[in-house]
């Protein structure tokens, strides 16, 4: 087999123009349904998608162990995910090979048409059963706005730059990217106002983050090393932490998120192994000088930050009725944040907290330094107090029923191109209420 991802090759499906961030060098993970076809893993190759139960059953991964073809002919990611790096090389390898150049085996099969299905036709769901899901605040610019939104004596509170923060969230909220968002209703109490309220929230945001799927996991009572956690996880994908920002502004005292975030989770469908993603390593985490240096658990000189471009992207229903394009938002990128996925899983399983296949965790809004950077309506129009105009004539502080949020990001492939991150997208139908 060959086991060099780096060479730029391409694949005799055709990857090129709107396609080339799907090429042979990426091959990202989904679990999908399709006309005829139940749930079940694919891998994209340009605009086509290949369906891993078909190929496996079609002996095109006959060299694999019994655990891996088994794996592959499941319909969400966990039990692939089980088991580990050296499988994960084993299967992409192979998957580089059966649609690279020299390889005849899928191309010239007398069922290859039922292996490839056109990208347009595969419906994508959550790509793993996400038994639990963490969500972080690893960016400083993001916990430095809106810090100093909320205290603005004390912005970055004195733990910050010492522990990975994070709160636990809603695993049964996740939902796959296409998945209408009901706007929720909750208690809220404006400063003004003399009495809290309950209604349909009157701040729903979003916020632009990165996930992460983890591999195998640890025993319950053992922790893992930040180089252990670096090689349990399998792979990135774009997370909309959808947040109703009044109900979150009355209820964080004093023990943090709740109701304001758990109504919606949204995730992309196709998930990035860590082994495409080879070309957007780079050494972190970023330190200051008078930055404290982390604790020694959360320490590796081996560890990596990601350089990944990420953007949200903004169409209203009238922008939708008037054939108006979705708007750009803000653009970031994930280069600058303070805390590295592997410290993040690191410090989560360091009390002992068992992390399993299927955990997902998230990074928290991805913001900059400018504002065009800022991840979230939150910190984008500053509380309401900048309003956005869009094409349609409108103005934002946040989001209304109809909108749509596009979450989009790219990364340097190893090949020397990019890397099309799957999108994230979700829109906002009205409250219930
Ligand atoms: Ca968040």
């Amino acid at each position: 087999m060959s086991t060099d991802a780096s060479l730029p090759r391409s694949s005799w499906v055709p990857t090129s123009g709107a396609e080339s961030g799907f090429g042979l060098d990426h091959l990202p993970i989904a679990s999908f349904s399709a006309e005829g076809r139940g749930r079940r893993l694919g891998i994209r190759i340009g605009a086509h998608v290949l369906d891993l139960a078909r190929a496996t059953e079609a002996g095109l991964f006959d060299g694999l162990s019994v655990q891996e073809r088994e794996a592959l002919r499941k319909p969400e990611m966990n039990a692939l995910l089980a088991l580990g790096a050296p499988s994960w090389a084993r299967v992409w390898s192979r998957l580089r090979e059966l649609l690279g150049p020299d390889c005849p085996a899928l191309r010239d099969h007398a069922d290859c048409k039922s292996m490839l299905v056109p990208e347009w036709g595969v419906s994508l769901r959550v790509p793993a059963h996400i038994g639990d899901y963490t969500d972080f605040y690893a960016s400083i610019h993001h916990a430095t706005n809106v810090g100093s939104m909320f205290r603005p004596d004390n912005p970055l509170l004195p733990n910050w730059k010492h522990v990975p923060i994070g709160y636990h969230g809603r695993a049964s909220t996740i939902v796959a990217t296409g998945t209408a968002v009901r706007r929720p209703s909750g208690q809220r109490k404006p400063p003004e106002a003399a009495e809290p309220t309950f209604g349909p929230s009157q701040s729903m945001d979003h916020e632009l983050e990165m996930g992460f799927l983890v591999g195998p996991g640890n025993p319950m009572g053992q922790s893992l090393s930040v180089e252990e956690a670096s090689q349990r996880i399998f792979g990135v994908l774009l997370v909309n932490d959808w947040s109703a920002r009044d109900v979150q502004a009355w209820e964080y005292q004093p023990l943090g998120p709740f109701l304001a975030k758990n109504f919606a989770t949204t995730v992309a469908g196709w998930v990035t192994p860590m082994l495409s993603l080879g070309g957007a390593k780079r050494p972190g985490p970023i330190r200051r000088a008078d930055d404290p240096a982390p604790l020694p658990y959360l320490r590796w000189p081996g560890d990596w930050g990601l350089d990944l471009d990420v953007e949200v992207w903004i169409q209203s229903a009238v922008m939708r009725e008037r054939g108006l394009e979705p708007m750009r938002l803000s653009a970031g990128n994930y280069t600058d944040m303070f805390w590295t996925p592997s410290q993040m899983l690191a410090h989560h399983a360091s009390g002992g907290c068992a992390m399993q296949p299927g955990d997902l965790f998230a990074s928290g809004t991805i913001s900059g330094p400018t504002k065009e950077s800022r991840g979230c309506m939150l910190e984008r129009t500053w509380r309401g107090t900048e309003p956005i105009a869009l094409p349609d004539g409108t103005e934002r502080k946040f989001l209304q029923d109809g909108d749509e949020i596009i979450l989009r990001g790219s990364a340097p492939s190893s090949g020397g191109g990019r890397l099309t991150l799957g999108e994230c997208r979700g829109r906002i139908e009205p409250s219930q209420h």
